[in-house]
């Protein structure tokens, strides 16, 4: 077989890979240019996050998009793995904490909900790295001037980045901490924790990963892992979100499973702050109807 395909698949191959490396190369280049010159192609989305007793509000997760002008709006798993490898996260990612600041005055001006609320902003490895990252956090949110008492700015790290330099990443978080900031471990189960780490990790939330949540109503795995996750971050002093939430019935049954916070398209699909904020503003921060126990 491998010997009859001769020259020509090989042929084949190398152009699939030139036409890729050519398509990622324009990427790279385009993102540069708007990073030197047209920022404003970059916006944040915000997604809630939802206490499940209550009902109400907690947090606004801010979701990097890219209004690409040949290719339209752009979700980020098109461009962030490239901007990691390339180093473009770093200033992808000051002027995404810029963003969420600016962001963050708008929410002042326009939320009507009177209940403090975190705007909590994702991290990347490359960004933990740098020896400069607290500084810059730190500057950039002085100069923004929030209001503390109305809102908070907090990072989700996920756990294989925070696990490739565990030391480091523990004494970047523990300073983000000492600053005020809420931290999360994001996408919890899906890269290799360490139990012994999660003990050690200044964090206070922990994230539970999509993945066990969609199939949480007909899986006794997916309902053991999560109620175990539940059990442990309590434990540690840690809070529970669950992502991915899509159905009443799944909300229904993490509520009854202790998960402390639940977010997902069941309450808002990641939008632009001016569309949320009607929406919040309607239904008075609660986007969750509890059923009765
Ligand atoms: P993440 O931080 O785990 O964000 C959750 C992702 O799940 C978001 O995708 C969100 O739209 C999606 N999602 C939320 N609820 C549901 C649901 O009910 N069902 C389904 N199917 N999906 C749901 P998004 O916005 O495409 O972001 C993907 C990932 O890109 C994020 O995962 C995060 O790792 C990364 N990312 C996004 N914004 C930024 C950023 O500003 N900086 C960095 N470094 N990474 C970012
Ligand atoms: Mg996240
Ligand atoms: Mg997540
Ligand atoms: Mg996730």
């Amino acid at each position: 077989e491998a010997k009859s395909s001769g020259r020509g698949e090989y042929q084949l191959f190398d152009e699939r890979m030139q036409v890729q490396v050519t398509a990622r190369l324009r990427v790279e280049n385009d993102m540069r240019h708007a990073l030197e010159h047209d920022k404003e192609q970059f916006c944040l989305h915000f997604q809630p996050i939802i206490e499940s007793q209550s009902g109400d509000i907690v947090c606004l997760e801010a979701l990097v998009r890219w209004q690409h002008p040949e290719r339209g709006l752009l979700s980020p798993i098109e461009f962030i793995p490239m901007a990691e490898e390339t180093g473009l996260i770093v200033p992808l990612g000051e002027w995404i904490l810029e963003l969420a600041c600016q962001e963050a005055k708008r929410w002042e001006q326009l939320c009507q909900i009177q209940r403090p609320l975190d705007i909590s902003v994702n991290l990347s490895g490359r960004q933990l790295a740098q020896a400069d990252l607290v500084t810059t956090i730190s500057n950039t949110l002085s100069h923004a001037n929030i209001d503390p008492s109305r809102f908070r700015l907090g990072f989700e790290v996920t756990e294989t980045e925070v696990m490739r330099d565990p030391a480091t990443a523990a004494t970047t978080l523990q300073t983000l901490r000492d600053l005020g900031a809420h931290l999360s471990i994001d996408d919890f189960g899906t890269g290799y924790s360490s139990l012994a780490y999660l003990k050690q990790f200044p964090v206070d939330t922990i994230k539970i990963d999509r993945s066990f949540i969609t199939h949480i109503m007909d899986s006794p795995a997916d309902q053991a892992i999560v109620s175990s996750v539940v059990y442990l971050a309590h434990a540690l002093n840690h809070t529970v979100v669950a992502e991915g939430v899509e159905t009443i019935a799944q909300a229904d049954k993490l509520r009854e499973m202790k998960v402390d916070y639940i977010q997902g398209y069941l309450f808002a699909k990641p939008q632009p702050a001016e569309q949320l904020l009607i929406l919040i503003n309607q239904q008075q921060g609660r986007l969750y109807q509890t059923a009765p126990n």
